[in-house]
């Protein structure tokens, strides 16, 4: 048995060893830099840093580097050593609280979106204190924002922080309106759940797909795929076992809490979920659980795959979302409460988060757009492209009751008292868990279903806490005023309901009929990136992304250009890869395998006296479609070609979804049907069943 408190932990600088290592005055004031989520003050960083470096080098480390997220979607970092020179010919390991506090970073091999002019290639890097700092491969990992020579957001992390700000200024607000004078802080807190798979690495190895673009390009169904569901929570196998050992304990040891693993319904497929966490350090957790999937998976001579899609009809890998909301008193606030304030404060809330979602959908389903996702989203494995709200039959029911409430008595304090009466029945976990939908409420908080495995959690968290503090605040607005607090809340609930009630929807979500529901609704349904990005710009989102100071106008239209180029690249990619697969192995395979069966056709006739139906009918099938691939190849190519003209961003976004896309995918048609043809010998691929079924 390994001692897990003991490991937990023990390669992070944490307030434990803060405690030990450090001053009691210089502790305190770290401490308290860290609740308010303020920079480290200049006086006691050089006695920080120090600590770190004495603490760091005491367990091996000899480097340091600022950790942080760029655009770019991996997490960066650069390695600098502890060393000094002693003035004497030798060597010092040193740290200093400058180098704590600030990095400086060439920013130019970043994505930009055009915010960093050419002249001014430098970015910085700035120690986000609320995140602890860690020991990884001997590197004391500093997690960091980065932003521009000009303040301007390069990273994932600053926009995430600048938002939990906001929520937490409006939040309190509205629980300082309760009568709550005692709660500091409000933290949204999230808890991803992360789906991936593992296959063998010297199968990975022979798919050039799967090593240029982590998603397979080609393969036939096998004739065994996940429709038994005997996968699903079924037993490990030893070498997925051994692996998911290592990684939670190499988690552990980074202080990331992973709790449950299983195997998910594909085969091959897994989910690992931590215990949530403030949702900054759930970003940095989830960033850093996604490395150490690849690099332990490396060591068992597994490779795990964190593309949404890498194989087609087998079930893709998602990354849920749990979000909620809690104060530093350990309230969750979404949490229904026993007592009817509570249950008031419970209700507002959570009819700010509906409002939000609704006011914001274009901008959530943005947040999960990605070339990978869009073979998830509306494919009946994953939550449609449509936004919508499970809030389980009871839940519901007591909504409306509310709404109709004040609609047909009109009498405010009568209605609060039908809601009150009501709500202490609030339910946790009655109604049956509805797996299709986007954003389901799970008893005390929601789960976002839509992301997709391969992305940051922070563009859904980012968009999810701008919109709820921005609505928070038009609602703190408008109460602060009230002269009669009760009835203005009753009137401002059952308003909102009324108003965003169109993204409740408690149904099947798969279903056609929802599609054209939700469309009878109003609901936006952009069913591909370049249909979902381009309201990164809207004005009313630009706008609200401003009120709360979470991003520029700038930054926004900067973010939107990386989405854009982002989609684009990945396409190109493919199809290049594809093209490539085409000319270079799939077309010589099937050259190859037509000179065997036609030499053996005419080995056969000129012998005279043996059947050759089989040959025959092989190699005129065989022709017949290596010729229709090299014609849906060379559609291929020239589409790819065409990319060239030059375009907007956004119509070349278009003309690779609707252009080249659909030309790769009549490529695969025809190959997918040949590769079961030529079998396993003269295919030049491992094909499905070989890759799924390669660990045991
Ligand atoms: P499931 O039934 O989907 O496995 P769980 O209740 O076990 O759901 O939780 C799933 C995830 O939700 C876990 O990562 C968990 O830590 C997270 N979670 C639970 N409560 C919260 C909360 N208040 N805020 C954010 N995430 C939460
Ligand atoms: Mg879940």
């Amino acid at each position: 048995m390994k001692d897990v408190p003991a490991l937990f932990g023990s390669l992070v600088f944490n307030d434990e060893v803060m405690q030990k290592k450090l001053p009691r005055d210089v502790y305190l004031s770290l401490k308290r830099t860290m609740m308010q989520g303020a920079s480290l003050p200049p006086d006691i960083s050089d006695t920080v840093a120090s600590a770190m470096k004495d603490w760091a080098t005491e367990h091996g480390a000899t480097h340091y580097t600022h950790w942080f997220q760029p655009m770019t979607g991996i997490t960066a970092e650069k390695h600098d050593a502890f060393l000094s020179p002693d003035g004497k010919g030798g060597v010092i390991m040193d740290f200093s609280g400058k180098a704590l506090i600030r990095g400086e970073s060439d920013a130019s091999s970043f994505p930009s979106g055009g915010l960093r002019a050419t002249f001014e290639a430098r970015g910085y890097t700035v120690w986000d204190t609320t995140s602890y700092a860690f020991i990884k491969d001997g590197t004391l990992c500093i997690p960091t924002a980065f932003c521009s020579y000009s303040g301007e957001a390069l990273d994932k992390k600053t926009p995430l922080l600048r938002s939990m700000e906001a929520l937490n200024t409006q939040a309190l607000r509205i629980l300082r309106l309760f009568g709550n004078s005692t709660a500091r802080r409000v933290t949204p807190t999230a808890g991803p759940e992360q789906e991936y798979f593992l296959i063998d690495k010297s199968v990975f190895l022979r798919r050039p797909d799967l090593v240029y673009t982590g998603r397979t390009l080609f393969g036939a169904r096998p004739s065994k795929g996940q429709e038994m569901d005997d996968h699903y929570f079924g037993s490990l196998k030893p070498r997925v076992s051994a692996f998911m050992h290592e990684l939670e304990e190499e988690l552990w040891k980074l202080g990331v809490p992973a709790k449950t693993k299983h195997n998910e319904v594909a085969p091959g497929q897994h989910e690992l979920a931590p215990i949530f966490s403030t949702a900054n350090i759930a970003a940095d957790h989830n960033q850093l659980t996604m490395e150490m999937m690849k690099s332990i998976a490396g060591r068992h001579g597994l490779v795990c795959l964190l593309h949404e899609k890498p194989f087609e009809g087998v079930n893709g890998s998602g990354k849920h979302n749990n979000w909620s909301l809690a104060t530093d008193e350990g309230q969750n606030l979404l949490e229904p409460g026993d007592k009817p304030a509570e249950n008031t404060q419970f209700l507002l809330f959570l009819v700010a988060v509906i409002t939000a979602v609704d006011e914001y959908q274009d901008l959530l389903r943005m947040t999960v757009a990605s070339a990978g996702n869009d073979h998830r989203l509306g494919a009946s494995e994953a939550p449609p492209a449509i936004v919508s709200m499970f809030l389980g039959d009871e839940l519901t029911r007591i909504l409306e009751a509310i709404e109709a409430g004040s609609n047909y008595h009109g009498d405010a304090k009568r209605y609060m008292e039908i809601g009150i009466g009501m709500l202490p029945s609030v339910p946790r976990d009655t109604t049956d868990r509805n797996r299709t939908s986007p954003v389901a409420f799970t008893g005390n908080k929601f789960e976002f279903r839509m992301p997709g495995a391969a992305s940051s959690i922070s563009g859904p968290n980012i968009v999810l806490n701008a919109a709820v503090a921005d609505v928070l605040r038009g609602f703190a607005d408008t109460l602060e005023m009230a002269e009669d607090f009760e009835s203005a809340l009753s009137t401002l609930i059952s308003a909102s309901l009324r108003a965003h009630k169109r993204i409740i929807f408690n149904g099947n979500n798969y279903s056609e009929a929802w599609v054209k529901e939700a469309e009878r609704r109003g609901l936006s349904n952009f069913r591909s990136t370049p249909d979902a990005l381009p309201c990164y710009i809207d004005e009313k989102n630009i706008a609200m992304f401003m009120r709360c100071g979470v991003f520029t106008e700038q930054e926004v239209r900067s973010r939107y250009e990386i989405h854009l180029e982002n989609y684009c690249k990945t396409l190109h990619i493919e199809a290049m890869t594809m093209a490539e697969i085409a000319r270079g192995l799939i077309i010589p395979a099937v050259i190859a395998y037509q000179g065997e069966l036609s030499a053996l056709l005419c080995h056969k006739e000129a012998l005279g006296r043996f059947d050759t139906t089989l040959e025959s009918r092989l190699l005129e099938r065989v022709s017949t479609l290596s010729a229709r691939l090299l014609e849906a190849l060379t559609r291929l190519e020239e589409e790819i070609e065409e990319t060239r003209v030059p375009r907007e961003e956004l119509a070349l976004c278009r003309f690779y979804r609707d252009r080249v896309f659909p030309a790769m995918q009549a490529l695969r048609a025809t190959a997918d049907e040949l590769e079961p043809l030529l079998g396993r010998r003269h295919w030049p691929m491992p094909g499905y069943g070989e890759i799924l079924y390669s660990v045991n």
